[in-house]
């Protein structure tokens, strides 16, 4: 029989891969998410590529009897892999309450819930914001928390912090953290992807919204950082990798292979690339050229960081294998299916 996996915000960027690679791994998956920042059309693109519809529910994560109807409906859900949320930094730093209360509360019903329902355990979506600027690089899961720069960060921080308090308690749940480095790309078939709301913040969508001419020209935030070319450097990971990594964490947990009730894992490459590599690799890629511009620094930005993933190759047997140049490439054609589709 198929396990049930219940993927909240499994219609968003990295849920809808996600989804696609249960699926592929023989899962059965029920997705819900309140479309406040995908379409239900995405739902279509998913069967497309897997062949398989997943089940689907409009709901927020807020509402906890709507999620308890859920739970009620599709019986036997064993795991939850918990995207939903809201995750534009700059926005939360204006609403910090949305992001406290949608970000915190959407964590909380799901986790008052897994015990009523028998769901064993739940996979959650933290990033490397949790580290700020590392001291040491590459950084390792046991790096000291840093304060973080926004009310976004802090949501990832504290939720951390919550479900470890949860399973401390004697919840009979466990739960792996899986802190996301800088996810990027789109699924090779270019029928799922990022869909940025309004002008993209984040560099790899702004990169190809300029190559198509939605935007006239890319600024680089600063190139006087302490890094070789003076550009920022992150870890850029390969979206379809990364939705991998939730497969085999989702695997960890219903075969009882965690060596703790909730462990802890950095999702990236183990390579650091700067602003103007990447920029390199994607006319390099890609053929096109880029308009771009030096622009001053971003305020919060952090000067580098990479992950060392040793820990998820190790023990969960995972590894980011995919090619930046294939990774931008597939970027580039997503782009180029929203064009086709009028979309974008
Ligand atoms: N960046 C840039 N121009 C942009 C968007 C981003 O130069 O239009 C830089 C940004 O300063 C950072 C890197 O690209 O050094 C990655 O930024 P992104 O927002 O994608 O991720 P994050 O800052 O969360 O790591």
């Amino acid at each position: 029989m198929k396990e049930k996996i219940l993927v909240t915000g499994g219609t968003g960027y990295i849920g809808s891969h996600t989804v696609v690679e249960l699926q592929n791994a023989g899962y059965d998956v029920v997705i819900v998410d309140n479309l406040s920042n995908s379409s239900a059309d995405v739902v279509d693109n998913i069967e497309a590529v897997s062949g398989i519809r997943p089940a689907f529910e409009k709901i927020d994560c807020l509402d906890y009897a709507g999620l308890e109807g859920v739970f009620a409906k599709y019986q036997g859900i064993k795991a939850i892999i918990h995207f939903a949320a809201s995750k534009a930094v700059g926005e939360s730093v204006q609403k910090p309450l949305l992001y406290y209360r949608n970000n915190i509360g959407s964590l909380i019903n799901l986790l008052e819930l897994m015990p009523k329902y028998g769901v064993e355990g739940i996979v959650f979506s933290s990033s490397c914001t949790v580290y700020g600027q590392p001291d040491v690089l590459p950084v390792t899961e046991k790096a000291p928390i840093k304060k973080a720069e926004s009310p976004y960060g802090n949501t990832k921080q504290i939720n951390e912090e919550i479900i470890q308090d949860t399973v401390a308690s004697g919840s009979p749940i466990s739960a792996i953290l899986l802190r996301y480095f800088n996810p990027i790309g789109a699924h090779p078939t270019a029928l799922l992807g990022e869909l940025p709301n309004g002008v993209p913040q984040n560099l790899v969508p702004y990169i190809v919204q300029t190559a198509i001419g939605i935007r006239e020209k890319l600024s680089i935030f600063g190139n006087d950082y302490n890094t070789p070319d003076g550009t920022c450097i992150r870890d850029y990971i390969n979206v379809v990798d990364l939705a991998k990594a939730h497969v085999v964490a989702i695997a960890r947990i219903l075969e009882k292979k965690q060596k703790a009730k909730v462990e802890v894992f950095n999702i990236g490459t183990g390579r650091g690339l700067s602003v103007l590599e990447l920029v390199q690799a994607f006319e390099k890629s890609t053929g096109v050229k880029l308009n771009y511009q030096i622009a001053p620094r971003r305020a919060g930005d952090i000067e580098k960081v990479w992950a060392d993933p040793s820990l998820a190759n190790n023990e969960l047997g995972w590894k980011a294998d995919t090619p930046i140049e294939d990774t931008l490439l597939s970027a580039w054609k997503w782009q180029l299916h929203l064009r086709e589709k009028g979309i974008q």
